[in-house]
């Protein structure tokens, strides 16, 4: 987690930069600079900053490129724009927000001024983080949802064929259930899918990214795992709910799981669909024959 509040200026004038961040000290912000709009786009994405400071008229590539550039893709689309515009460009100050920036500030800078917009821009774009988090969180076990783990699993598998890495997935679903609520109600069962939650969270490896995939489903990204130490983790899974000894003392019995794995290899170019569908029917063959058991695709 980054603490301090990070800042890019985008402006081809030195002194700009000066001025910013002379304007700017006090609030407890982090600022780096880039002098053409080239370097300030592959800053943003290495940096991934909370704020930029983007300056519109420099040679080459102009600030609105760079907006457009940076409003484009996915991974740099909700850092917040502010323009740095002349003091009569009221035309580009429309443009500016056509592209998609949140605010304009103009040169010759009022220091008072210039703070109070950066720092509302701060604010919201905390405030938006906080949301986008909250979207992507389930609300009775507190992992990660189903929305995120489809953006996460494709970024993982795109990045595993980039690597060169090998990407595991479990999925994990309890067994009889159904039974679970009829018999002891619905409270325990959530219960129930509480604790299975926090028994797959904690005996993975830290990079393993344990999400709610539905109901009383459950799925695991194992980034850079082989076939084996995918399969093996979900032994250890299965284990650990089997003996876990706060079912017993929710409903005086254990609970048992039945869990399909897949796996990618890096030079497979597998969806994420297929290989989710390939999870899915070990995981249906391990109902099968059976329950309470590891099956590997
Ligand atoms: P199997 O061993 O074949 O998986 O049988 P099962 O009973 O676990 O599977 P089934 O799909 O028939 O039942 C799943 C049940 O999970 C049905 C549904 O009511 C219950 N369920 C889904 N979400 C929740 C939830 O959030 N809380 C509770 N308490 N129950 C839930
Ligand atoms: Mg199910
Ligand atoms: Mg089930």
């Amino acid at each position: 987690m980054k603490t301090a509040k990070t800042i890019l200026i985008i402006d081809d004038s030195q002194q700009i930069h000066h001025l910013v961040k002379a304007r700017l000290k006090g609030l407890s912000v982090e600022i780096s600079s880039a002098d053409n709009g080239e370097t300030g786009l592959e800053m943003a994405r290495e940096a991934m900053p909370d704020l930029i400071l983007l300056d519109v008229n420099m040679p080459g590539v102009s600030g609105f490129d760079v907006c457009r550039e940076l409003k484009n893709s996915s991974q740099t689309h909700d850092i917040p724009v502010i323009f740095l515009t002349g003091e009569d460009e009221t035309v580009n100050k429309v443009k500016g927000f056509d592209l998609g920036a949140v605010d304009y500030v103009t040169k010759p800078f009022d220091p008072a001024e210039l703070r109070a917009r950066v720092r509302a821009a701060l604010k919201t774009k905390d405030l938006m983080d906080m949301l986008t988090t909250q979207a992507q969180i389930d609300g009775l076990t507190g992992l990660h949802n189903r929305g995120y783990f489809d953006q996460r699993f494709d970024q993982e598998l795109s990045e595993g064929r980039r690597y060169n890495r090998s990407l595991g997935l479990l999925l994990v679903d309890v067994d009889h259930f159904k039974s679970v609520n009829d018999t002891f109600g619905h409270p325990k069962g959530d219960e129930v899918l509480s604790k299975v939650a926090s028994v797959l969270s904690t005996s993975g490896r830290a990079s393993d990214v344990t999400c709610r995939y539905g109901g009383e489903e459950f799925a695991v990204i194992l980034p850079e795992a082989s076939a084996d130490l995918t399969y093996q983790s979900g032994l250890r899974m299965l284990e650990q709910i089997r003996q876990c000894q706060d079912f017993v003392a929710i409903l005086g019995r254990p609970v048992t799981v039945s869990i399909g794995t897949a796996c990618a290899m890096p030079d497979q170019q597998i969806t994420a669909a297929a290989m989710i569908q390939h999870a899915d029917q070990a995981l249906y063959s391990a109902k099968e024959s059976g329950r309470n058991r590891v099956a590997a695709a």
